[in-house]
């Protein structure tokens, strides 16, 4: 079944309008029928099975014919704060840690990210990501696609993740695996959780003392080093599997 989402403001009563590029791919692309269903997630992560009724010159209108139990999304905001990386491995990462239920990706520069990104570049860039944020949430039936954000400083990103319940920065040099056990302890259901992942360069032993002076916490992600996007994905993967069995879905009744 196609996935569309909308704002919640296309959404009237029992009646969802589809408009702009996503009309015309449902339209000319897709070639759907009156009477045909589709699945529409809204922007609070609610999911209806609607059907093609009509269309006007601007959209086309579905009428819902069940308000779906959405479950495909983590117990948890979850923030990944990545060291921009040098080509376009970020595509790769946002891709990835959609799959694994992502709410929030937020590029950062620290002292050994390689890439800079000028206004015009870092807009292109957002655009692109965000499409790419977009189809993932598509194929893995995400509720909700996740947001790309503007680039941040390592500062900003420190200070922001800092406020969260739980966040930690797998550094490279941190040693011993106690620091990741006891972060995944609190990777618990409804808590803000933050993952702040060095470039291809690592992190500055500065970067990563003031990260722990705002409350982060440094974690050793085992004895080898990792590529930047293995780093994320492994960590996320990590707050996922956490939070799905603290939310019972992998137990028997889960
Ligand atoms: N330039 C660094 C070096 O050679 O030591 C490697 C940086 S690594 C390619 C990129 C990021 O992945 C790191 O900044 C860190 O966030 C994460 N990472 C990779 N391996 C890790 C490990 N064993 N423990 C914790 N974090 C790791």
């Amino acid at each position: 079944m196609h996935h569309f989402f909308v704002k919640n403001n296309d959404i009237e009563g029992e009646s969802i309008r589809l408009s702009g590029p996503d009309r015309h791919h449902a339209e000319d692309v897709l070639r759907l029928r009156i009477g045909e269903e589709v699945l529409i997630s809204d922007e609070d992560g609610r999911d209806y099975r609607c059907s093609l009724a009509s269309s006007d010159e601007e959209s086309l209108i579905f009428e819902i014919s069940e308000r779906l139990e959405s479950d495909h999304e983590l117990p948890s905001e979850v923030w990944l704060f990545q060291g921009l990386p040098k080509s376009d491995k970020m595509e790769l990462i946002i891709q990835k840690a959609t799959e694994l239920g992502v709410s929030h990706i937020v590029p950062v520069s620290t002292k050994n990210t390689v890439v800079q990104l000028d206004e015009k570049k870092a807009a292109r860039k957002l655009r692109r990501w965000q499409a790419i944020a977009e189809a993932a949430a598509k194929q893995s039936k995400r509720s909700r696609i996740p947001k790309v954000h503007e680039p941040m400083s390592f500062r900003r990103a420190a200070e922001l993740a800092g406020e969260f319940e739980v966040s930690v920065i797998p550094y490279e040099d941190e040693h011993g695996i106690e620091s990741l056990c006891e972060a995944i302890v609190g990777f618990i259901p409804g808590r803000r959780i933050g993952v702040i992942i060095g470039p291809e360069g690592g992190f500055d032993p500065l970067e990563v003392r003031y990260a722990k002076s705002r409350g982060v916490l440094p974690v050793s992600l085992g004895k080898r080093i990792l590529r930047t996007e293995t780093a994320a994905i492994a960590m996320l993967s990590m707050v996922m599997i956490r939070l799905e069995i603290s939310e019972g879905v992998f137990s028997e009744e889960g």
